[in-house]
């Protein structure tokens, strides 16, 4: 059968991409991908294996599950626990080991734990359930803030009483700068998050570029974004330039989304947060603001403070910061599975490390 017109459009594109990295990529360098959904596609379409080997991809901290911290984990575990409340949260988070157990254990043991899609889900399960208190897990960077947002904007509108929102958003400009500043870490460029972007634009992350001279370019999701985006970075080192490119240009744009910001910006204010295997970050976390105080469940429920505990022998750390390859760690595929999973980089679909033992087995 012949080939579509499209696919070999494709292939002729990334052809020319991979033939001018060639040519460009004469001598070491090196691109954190800071978005997990980028850690995937690079696996997934086996672009390491593609490129020359002047051309190192490492992993950054963009899964918002690897990065949330065991404190919180074990806060949100204490609050599913709790008589009569309902947790409604994305499927990613059910297999998350706390200190001692996950959701999945707490719900075979009796906890009411629902998995949603969306926060309109949580917010019905909440109209449905009116004895009942539903408690949502926000986790998520930019991408997911506007909807929880606008999930504790309609709960106010509307006096759902019985809704609340645990919040652990993360931001993504407060880690870009932390490991701008890391001098353990050896990077020459970013692939920015694409999604993230869309919502708050280019300016919260132009000091990469301007204040370290470390060049950026926001990056879509595809093969073949991620290749235009490499050349594009080798570009900016080619001609001298150190400067925050877009090249997801069907999403995202400069100014990013201002419906969206605002949004943000009126339930949510930035806290420091902790970050799993990172520490604690200034002003890189949004806890709700007071006026949605009856939608926050920390004051709700009076939630208690955890202790942050890192799992013996996990390096998580390593990996979110890019220090190590996930087939580096010593339990990687061994005490470490997928099935199995010791560490959060491995229970989340967009986990370094079950990217890689999905798709990748070399480092
Ligand atoms: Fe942690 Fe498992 Fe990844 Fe090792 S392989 S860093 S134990 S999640």
């Amino acid at each position: 059968m012949p080939m579509k017109k499209e696919s070999k459009d494709l292939r002729y594109l990334a052809k020319g991409y991979l033939a001018e990295i060639q040519t460009l990529a004469q001598s070491p360098f090196t691109i954190m991908e800071v978005c997990g959904t980028h850690t995937v596609a690079i696996a997934k379409n086996a672009l390491r294996e593609l490129l020359p080997t002047s051309i190192r991809l490492i992993s950054g901290p963009g899964c918002p599950v690897c990065v949330t911290d065991s404190s919180d984990i074990d806060r949100y575990l204490y609050l599913a626990a709790q008589p009569n409340v309902i947790t409604a949260t994305f499927g990613d988070m059910i297999r998350v080991p706390g200190t001692e157990k996950n959701l999945q254990v707490l719900r075979a043991e009796g906890a009411d734990v629902r998995i949603v899609y969306s926060t309109q889900d949580a917010l019905e399960l909440a109209r449905q359930n009116p004895d009942k208190e539903v408690a949502f897990l926000g986790i998520g960077f930019e991408t997911t803030t506007p909807t929880v947002a606008v999930s504790l904007e309609t709960a106010k509108q509307e006096g759902i009483a019985n809704y609340s929102v645990l919040s652990m958003h993360k931001v993504v400009p407060p880690v870009l700068r932390l490991l701008a500043e890391d001098e353990e870490l050896v990077v020459d460029a970013f692939l920015d998050p694409g999604h993230v972007c869309a919502i708050i634009g280019t300016e919260p992350i132009e000091f990469m570029a301007k204040d370290y001279g470390l060049p950026g370019v926001v990056t879509g999701f595809s093969a073949l974004d991620i290749l235009e985006a490499i050349v594009m970075l080798l570009r900016q080192r080619a001609e001298g330039r150190s400067k925050i490119e877009i090249q997801y240009k069907r999403v995202a744009r400069a100014e990013g989304n201002p419906h969206a910001k605002r949004v943000v910006e009126r339930v949510f204010e930035p806290v420091d947060a902790s970050w799993r295997g990172i520490g604690m970050i200034r002003q890189s976390g949004l806890g709700i603001r007071e006026e949605y105080g009856a939608w926050d469940a920390t004051r709700k429920f009076a939630l208690p403070v955890f202790r942050s505990a890192e799992t013996p022998g996990c390096r998580c750390g390593d990996v979110l910061k890019g220090r190590i390859y996930p087939t580096q760690c010593p339990m990687f595929g061994k005490r470490c599975t997928p099935m199995k999973p010791v560490g959060p980089c491995m229970v989340s679909s967009e986990g370094s490390c079950a990217a890689y033992h999905r798709y990748v087995q070399r480092s």
